[in-house]
Formats: structure tokens, C-alpha cells, sequence
């Protein structure tokens, strides 16, 4: 509650009717949709990054929409559920490349497909529409798919996948045709204050006098402390991301199977996500440093397409053959008890944080109600289990 009230406390606009002056650092999936509903809500918007829209996790990212059963507790899960719902609407009002049909995911393991069989009880018990299909249901569901054992799989039928750099650009681009202005690269270097307000925000192209900052910085873990005081304490972990090239229509669901993770967009192209990350040797410990979201050599990223790709292969044959046009290197922003951080600051409070993990399924919901919280200064009752001075558990969800 304190931290949006406190937002409206130090309104510092000119005069009652000019628009708020909003900076929002960070142009992936979260920041282009809290410019989007800022600009929507009449704010004037200002929106940088240092590098480019959705250069970081926003590219290197499976972008599954889902409420499924790691969204857990159940609060959480309900406010995954709401983003995946107005996703629709998203998608229809800005026509988002996102593609629906629904999720199947097993795992090799039979203890590990008891739990999951007990969990989408749990699911369905929520209001979730999943549930467990047999071997021969999944075989029609995607014909194309070759399972051997186990007998079931989960199917989630509301989940979707979406090419999230378009999303991120065209939520950019409505933020943009609303009013919003969009720079980079331009770096957020530091604040200035004045009585403790902020008056403007220092960036490498210089000040952009400014009423409010949003950081939606993603994995930049010291930089919410530095400009906002705000602790995000983050488990940021890589995965890799292999993109194909445009095929012929294979798949139909989000496969989620045993080490692999795939989904074909409607540009043809197949995404697949490994699901075991890095080994813990020394080797990957020194390349993995300096956080490359690219391999540093063509050929090492050629090697982990191939195993990916083998992967793939042992569960949908027809995907031998097809190329690989990208492989990223993708870092997740993950608080470390596995929930968003969004609020304001209790030491800078017109500075508002929003850093979180699952940020694709949950950029429409975020988007809205940080707007709503930025422009009205009345605090979101969604968001207050994701305030930024919580104690955060350290729980290893991903
Ligand atoms: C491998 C992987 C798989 C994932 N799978 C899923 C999934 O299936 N479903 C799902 O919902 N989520 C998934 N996620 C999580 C999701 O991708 C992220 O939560 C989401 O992309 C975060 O978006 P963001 O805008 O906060 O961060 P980012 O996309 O990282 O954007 C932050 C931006 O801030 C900019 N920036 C940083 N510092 C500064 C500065 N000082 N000044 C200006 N700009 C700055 C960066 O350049 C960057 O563009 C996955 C992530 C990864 C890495």
C-alpha cells in the first residue's frame, strides 16, 4: 500500500492538468508495455535503453504464456492467470504475434509424472482448464510428436507462445503512435534529486527533466539499488535459446518434454529451449562471467544448436533437417524467491522498480497496473504480494 500512496504524495507536475512526466529505463517486453499503458493513460512517456528494444531477455527467451503449475502459491498462479487472459485481448487490440493452442509437458521420470498429475489436480481445482491426456489423446493432439513412455502428458489448452521481439517492438510502436518518445541506445547512468524528489533522469544523451523513473532493467542486478536504493536480490540463471529457420507447420502445442522445451511460431520458425542449463565446470563458470547473451564463437553456438536440435529430433523427427538461424544466450531476471518486484521506492519514491522472471506471460498485467499505480498514485491490491521491501525467501522455482 505504502508505496504507491507515497507516489502521490510528491506528485511534482507543473501544474494540475500537465501530463506526468514518465522515464522508463529499459526497453524489453516489460518496460515497451508500461510505456504502452502509461501513454495510454495520457502520461507523457519518455522511454530509453542502452542498447535496443528487446536486445536481452526479451530475445533470449522461450516466451511460453502460461499459468501452469509452477505458478505457484495460488495467488500467484491467479495473477498469471489474469495476465494470460487479457494477453487475448492484447492480442487482438494490437495484433501480437502470438500464437495459441495450448501446452503438453511431461517428464521421463514416473515419480516426477505422479507429481505432475497431482499438481494439475491442484490446477483444475483452481479453475484451470488443464489436464492429464493419455499417450493416444496426445498422438492426435500433435500427430507429429513421438512419445514412448511415459502414459500421459499435461495439457494446458489456454496457454500460447509469442515471438517476443515483435510483441516488445509493437508495444513500442502503439507506445509511440500514443505520444511516447523512444531512445537509444541511450544509458540511464544516475538521478537527480531536489528535497529528495526527482527532477531529472542523467542519461548518456544527457538530462530528461522527469516526475517519475520506471527501471524495467531486467537482469541489470545492481542497478535498482544504485539509482532507486531498492535490494533486488536475483538468481539471474542463462539458458539457451535456438531459433530455426521458417518450416513447414510441425507442431500445433507448447511441447514442454524431457530436456527440451520447443513451440513453432506462426512465422514457421520453431523455438527450442534447453531446459538443463549450464554445467557447473570452471570452463562454463569463466565464459558465462561477463554474461554474453550471445556465444562468443559461431562454432560453439553451432555445437549447442546441434545438441538441441538432436534433442528435438527424439520427439518430433520432422524437425531432422531444418536449420538453425539464431542461437542466443538468455539471462533471466529472477528475483530469487522466484516472483516479480514492482513498486516504488521507500528512499526514492518517485522511482519504480519492476524486475521479474515469466515477464512474457505477465508483461500485459504488469504493464496495466504499474500505469494504474503510476498515474493514479493508488496502490494496485494485485500487486501487493510483489512489493520490493518484502523479505524475500530464497526459492528455487526455474
Ligand atoms: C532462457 C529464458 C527462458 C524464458 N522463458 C520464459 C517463458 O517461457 N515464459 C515467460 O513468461 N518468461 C520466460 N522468461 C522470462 C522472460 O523472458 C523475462 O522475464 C522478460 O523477458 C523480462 O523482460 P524485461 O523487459 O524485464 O527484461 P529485458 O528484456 O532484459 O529488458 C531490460 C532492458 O533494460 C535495458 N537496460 C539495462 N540497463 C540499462 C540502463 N542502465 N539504461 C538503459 N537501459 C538499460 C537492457 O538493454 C534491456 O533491453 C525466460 C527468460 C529466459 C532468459
Amino acid at each position: 500500500m505504502l508505496a504507491a500512496a507515497t507516489l502521490a504524495a510528491c506528485d511534482t507536475r507543473g501544474g494540475p492538468t500537465a501530463p506526468l512526466r514518465i522515464v522508463v529505463a529499459g526497453a524489453g517486453i516489460i518496460g515497451a508495455s508500461i510505456a504502452f499503458h502509461l501513454a495510454k493513460a495520457g502520461a507523457a512517456v519518455t522511454i530509453i535503453d542502452k542498447e535496443r528494444p528487446a536486445s536481452h531477455a526479451s530475445r533470449g527467451t522461450f516466451a511460453w504464456i502460461n499459468a501452469t503449475w509452477a505458478k505457484q502459491p495460488r495467488s500467484y498462479h491467479a495473477f498469471s492467470q489474469a495476465s494470460v487472459a487479457y494477453w487475448h485481448e492484447l492480442h487482438q487490440a494490437l495484433d501480437l504475434p502470438v500464437r495459441w493452442g495450448g501446452s503438453l509437458e511431461w517428464f521421463d521420470d514416473a515419480a516426477r509424472q505422479a507429481t505432475l498429475a497431482t499438481q494439475i489436480a491442484e490446477q483444475v481445482s483452481w479453475g484451470e482448464p488443464a489436464r492429464m491426456v493419455s499417450t493416444p489423446e496426445l498422438t492426435v493432439l500433435e500427430p507429429g510428436v513421438r512419445i514412448e513412455s511415459p502414459a500421459s502428458a499435461a495439457y494446458s489448452p489456454n496457454d500460447g507462445a509469442a515471438d517476443p521481439v515483435v510483441t516488445t517492438q509493437k508495444l513500442l510502436a502503439a507506445a509511440v503512435a500514443l505520444g511516447a518518445s523512444l531512445n537509444y541506445p541511450t544509458e540511464l547512468v544516475d538521478v537527480a534529486l531536489s528535497n529528495g524528489r526527482l527532477v531529472s533522469v542523467l542519461t548518456s544523451a544527457g538530462p530528461i527533466p522527469a516526475d517519475r523513473l520506471v527501471l524495467a532493467t531486467g537482469a541489470a542486478v545492481d542497478l535498482p539499488e544504485r539509482i532507486a536504493g531498492i535490494n533486488v536480490p536475483q538468481r539471474s540463471t542463462p539458458g539457451v535459446i535456438a531459433i530455426t529457420a521458417p518450416a513447414p507447420r510441425l507442431l500445433q502445442h507448447v511441447i514442454a518434454a524431457p530436456g527440451i522445451h520447443m513451440h513453432q511460431r506462426d512465422d514457421g520458425r520453431i523455438v527450442l529451449g534447453e531446459q538443463d542449463g549450464a554445467p557447473q565446470d570452471e570452463a562454463h563458470a569463466l565464459r558465462l562471467q561477463e554474461r554474453p547473451d550471445d556465444f562468443p564463437d559461431p562454432a560453439i553456438a553451432a555445437q549447442h544448436a546441434a545438441r538441441m536440435l538432436a534433442g528435438a529430433e527424439n520427439i518430433l523427427p520432422a524437425i531432422a533437417g531444418v536449420k538453425i538461424e539464431h542461437v542466443y544466450i538468455g539471462w533471466r531476471p529472477l528475483p530469487i524467491d522466484g516472483h516479480p518486484v514492482i513498486g516504488a521506492s521507500a528512499e526514492r519514491p518517485d522511482i519504480y522498480v519492476a524486475v521479474m522472471h515469466s515477464g512474457v506471460t505477465l508483461a500485459p498485467i504488469v504493464g496495466r497496473l504499474a500505469a494504474q499505480e503510476l498515474t493514479t498514485g493508488v496502490a494496485a491490491d494485485r500487486l501487493s504480494d510483489y512489493r520490493p521491501d518484502r523479505v524475500f525467501e530464497d526459492i528455487r522455482r526455474y
